[in-house]
């Protein structure tokens, strides 16, 4: 173990990390189930289902054998003029799940591609109806939609990476987050500024982009539908496509199967990704409307212009239907309903803590947001030490099970949160 970790040391850059100063990791030998098991034999309950993927929860008989039987066929072919049952029968669920009028379903390899394709649509989009002054996007601040350039420019334009790249970003226009809560209404003045927004740069916006309901990794904030149901209608006032990145949020991680299903609206565009394979092999997808398909190929290239070389993998599509399959057929709302009840419960005491500003729950979301930033080389090999794997930001602590977890490991993991949260802050 301990080559590995020099190794690891010497060779291997980590999210988010410094290879210079260098945070600490933790050699996983397994997983199954809730639980990874650490190269030194240690089994922490898994609260982060690796960044919200593994909803099914890890080595699951029926996604192992998925990923085995497409092996026997093929593991991949390239898409471009090839197609396969596996994608096939993945963009007809997708279609069939996801709001209307979704109807065309674009395969990339990651969320953040996925945003990137459904920007690069966007685009497309206006330049093939004639309004070639569209080319910024409008979007909210707290948001996060991924790491790659486009992406990046519509995350937070001050938690996120703005400032890093000054003047290399696209500048698009951000209104306020949402201030409404998830079980609030949403007033007239909630939606003031991003209606003004919209009113005053109707002829250079694109499309809007937002995490439906939940704010993840750029905030955990959970707001309220009625906002998201605005918003929508001020886009069809002013004819300017929505965009819904659902990567965080699809399949079910907030109480319904997707973050717009609690409004009860269609966007022109969606981004899911993450759980849509259970985590198992990275695959995202970017859904349209049949009117954004035809406007698209409207454009002078006559065709969508992107084309990843895993785009399709059939591997990765095979487990996604799987995954898909296995979460309908399951009573996956009741146990994320039960999910958010003894999430609550657990995470109660920490309210009491001075440290603690906010304790939060929504679905299979359990959010404990300190005061102060949490120092992630203390918090973290605490959190290790008393049993779970949750992995911190900012000053947010927090826990997205996979949804087979049972009430005595939900409770074990709040309690190590509250606990950690209780030790490390004033
Ligand atoms: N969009 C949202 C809402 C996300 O939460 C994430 C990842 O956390 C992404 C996009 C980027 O996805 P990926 O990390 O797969 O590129």
């Amino acid at each position: 173990m301990a080559e590995l970790l020099a190794d690891d040391r010497a060779h291997v850059w980590h999210p988010y990390a410094s290879v210079t100063d260098p945070l600490p990791v933790f050699p996983v030998a397994s997983a199954a189930g809730v639980r990874l098991r650490l190269a030194d034999g240690r089994e922490l309950i898994d609260g982060m289902s690796s960044w919200w993927a593994a909803i099914h929860g890890y080595a699951h008989p029926v996604l192992d054998q998925a990923v085995r039987t497409q092996l026997d066929d093929m593991a991949h072919v390239m898409f471009g003029g090839l197609t396969h049952a596996p994608a096939v029968t993945l963009a007809r669920t997708l279609v069939e799940i996801t709001p209307a009028p979704l109807e065309k379903v674009f395969f990339s390899d990651s969320g953040s591609v996925a945003v990137e394709v459904a920007i690069k649509m966007a685009l497309q989009y206006a330049r093939g109806t004639g309004r070639l002054e569209r080319t910024r996007l409008l979007t909210v601040r707290r948001g996060y939609h991924g790491d790659t350039s486009g992406a990046m420019a519509v995350c937070d334009p001050d938690t996120g990476m703005h400032h890093l790249f000054t003047g290399l970003l696209p500048r698009h226009l951000f209104a306020p987050a949402p201030r409404p809560r998830f079980d609030e209404p949403c007033a007239e003045h909630d939606v003031a500024d991003i209606a003004r927004l919209l009113d005053e740069h109707q002829h250079e916006i694109a499309a809007v982009i937002v995490e439906p309901v939940v704010q993840g990794a750029g905030a955990m904030r959970f707001y309220a539908p009625g906002w998201l149901r605005r918003v929508r209608e001020l886009c069809d006032v002013h004819g300017i496509l929505l965009i819904a990145d659902e990567i965080a949020t699809g399949f079910g991680r907030s109480g319904e199967l997707f973050g717009c299903d609690h409004a009860g609206i269609g966007p022109d565009i969606m981004c899911v990704g993450k759980a849509m394979t259970g985590g198992y092999l990275s695959m995202a997808a970017t859904l349209c409307t049949d009117e954004v398909a035809r406007g698209v190929c409207a454009s002078e290239a006559g065709a969508f212009m992107h084309g990843p070389t895993f785009m399709g993998n059939p591997l990765a599509a095979a487990v996604a239907n799987a995954s898909i399959d296995l979460l309908l057929t399951s009573p996956w709302r009741s146990r994320v309903r039960d999910l958010q009840v003894w999430l609550e419960q657990g995470l109660a005491p920490a309210r009491d803590l001075a440290g603690v500003a906010d304790v939060r729950t929504l679905g299979a979301i359990g959010v404990i947001e300190t005061r102060e930033p949490v120092d992630l080389r203390v918090i973290q090999p605490l959190l290790v030490e008393l049993g779970v794997w949750v992995r911190p930001f900012g000053r947010l602590v927090y826990a997205m099970p996979p949804y087979v977890m049972t009430c005595p490991d939900v409770a074990a993991l709040a309690a190590a949160m509250v606990e950690a949260v209780a030790r490390t802050t004033g």
